[in-house]
């Protein structure tokens, strides 16, 4: 090893540089025990059309720790991806939604209604996620248009031909295929365009920022919108928060809306029983 430790050994015997590494050892193998012990939960957060119907939701992960504690998944999705855990909580999380779709499909209430779910670099990568995605949706017996795969620019930046490639296989089992978090990252315009979205999701941030008197805002949520209606794409914007902000995303031409102006992330009873109380389903 690199025993290098200078006059004060600073370089190796930090304590606060140790107590880090033993911190993140700790969670690591915490994360891993509560994957195999069930301490994961799935929280659905509302995704709304132009009408107010609710076409589906975004599955988005939690840890519920023994002692009550809900964990975000800022806290463990890096050091899940770093450590190679994603892959098994990805599946889990795969393996979940399918079983969760499957069962709404029996409820006429909550039928036709889909699923999006995150999937990450690592898990996106994995040469046997296709297959996966294959053989959960004939066992279930799922229709894959119901099924959306959320995934980042970041998949673009190391390989673009191998990510084309997945993509176009994931495209190939029918599911629909989300571009999460867009405009933040690598966004370059000539990929997109030849890339299999069904849907773009403006991140965020941009959504934030349209009620700031900055025009500059305004400009990048009207051009996205307008680039992905012309690419045939679902436009859907994350975070809506107010009336305004809803009110101007309909009016340039937005489809679908995300945000806690309609629903937080809730636990899944909570979000079947929301749409079993809604008059209407989606056409
Ligand atoms: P994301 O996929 O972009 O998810 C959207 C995040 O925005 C969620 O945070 C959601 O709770 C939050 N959000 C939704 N509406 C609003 C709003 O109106 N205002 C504000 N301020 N925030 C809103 P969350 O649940 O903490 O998830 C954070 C990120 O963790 C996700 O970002 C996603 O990248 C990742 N993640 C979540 N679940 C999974 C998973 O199952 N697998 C993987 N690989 N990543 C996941
Ligand atoms: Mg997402
Ligand atoms: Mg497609
Ligand atoms: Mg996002």
């Amino acid at each position: 090893s690199v025993k290098q430790a200078g006059r004060d050994g600073v370089a190796f015997f930090d304590p606060e540089m140790e107590a880090s590494i033993h911190a993140r050892h700790r969670l690591q193998r915490e994360l891993a025990q509560a994957i195999e012990s069930g301490e994961l939960r799935l929280y659905l957060q509302p995704q709304i059309d132009g009408r107010g119907n609710t076409v589906g939701a975004e599955a988005l992960v939690r840890w519920l720790r023994p002692d009550g504690t809900l964990v975000p998944p800022g806290q463990f999705i890096p050091l899940a991806e770093e450590t190679g855990l994603i892959v098994p909580l990805g599946d889990w999380v795969l393996s979940q939604a399918l079983a969760l779709l499957a069962g709404w499909q029996r409820d006429p209430a909550l039928a036709g209604r889909r699923l999006a779910i995150n999937v990450s670099p690592a898990q996106f990568r994995d040469p046997g996620f296709g297959t996966r995605i294959q053989q959960l949706l004939a066992q279930h017996g799922v229709d894959p248009r119901l099924l959306e795969l959320e995934i980042t620019e970041s998949v673009f930046l190391h390989d673009l031909d191998a990510a084309r490639d997945t993509l176009r296989t994931l495209d190939a089992l029918g599911v629909s295929l989300a571009l999460d978090d867009f405009g933040t990252g690598y966004s370059s315009l000539a990929y997109l365009a030849e890339l299999p979205f069904d849907v773009i999701k403006i991140d965020q941030r941009f959504v934030a920022r349209l009620q700031q008197p900055n025009r500059q805002d305004e400009a990048i949520v009207t051009t996205i919108i307008a680039l992905g209606r012309k690419l045939r794409m679902q436009v859907l914007a994350e975070g809506v928060e107010t009336a305004q902000q809803e009110d101007y995303l309909l009016a340039h031409g937005c489809h679908l809306l995300q945000g806690y102006r309609f629903g937080r992330p809730m636990p899944i009873e909570q979000f079947e029983t929301q749409l079993r109380a809604q008059p209407a389903a989606p056409a």
